[in-house]
């Protein structure tokens, strides 16, 4: 991939750090005011719960996204961004522009994802 493709996905991955970065900063902030506001109340308690439960989730997910973006610029900086790192294909412009921290090509994402899928199924049984 040439340097100035590699300049553009970067600049499309830093900033979806900055902002999930502002986003996970912003939830911390509004499930400490819950606990603040609401802890006295022993009536709002649950849905105080609710609410804690719903930002951990929230920050547990963004967390996972932070760390699926900075290993994309990680193989920026490494020279492998765009490789498919099942095969060692090119992954198309379309897919890293549609997602940008993508690992793998099209055809391998489907079939881990369906490898995955039946994982789930057996674990369910
Ligand atoms: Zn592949």
């Amino acid at each position: 991939m040439d340097s100035k493709k590699l300049e553009h996905f970067k600049q499309i991955l830093s900033t979806q750090l900055r902002n999930l970065t502002e986003t996970v900063n912003d939830d911390r902030a509004a499930a400490i005011d819950s606990i603040d506001g609401d802890a006295k109340d022993v009536v709002d308690k649950s849905q105080q719960d609710v609410n804690q439960e719903l930002a951990l989730q929230l920050g547990e997910r963004a967390s996972k996204m932070i760390a699926d973006i900075d290993q994309a610029l990680q193989r920026i900086d490494d020279g492998t961004y765009g490789i498919c790192e099942r095969c060692g294909k090119e992954i198309s412009d379309r897919r890293l522009e549609a997602v940008p921290t993508a690992r793998y090509d099209a055809a391998c994402q489907e079939i881990i994802e369906q490898e995955e899928g039946m994982a789930d199924e057996i674990s369910t049984l």
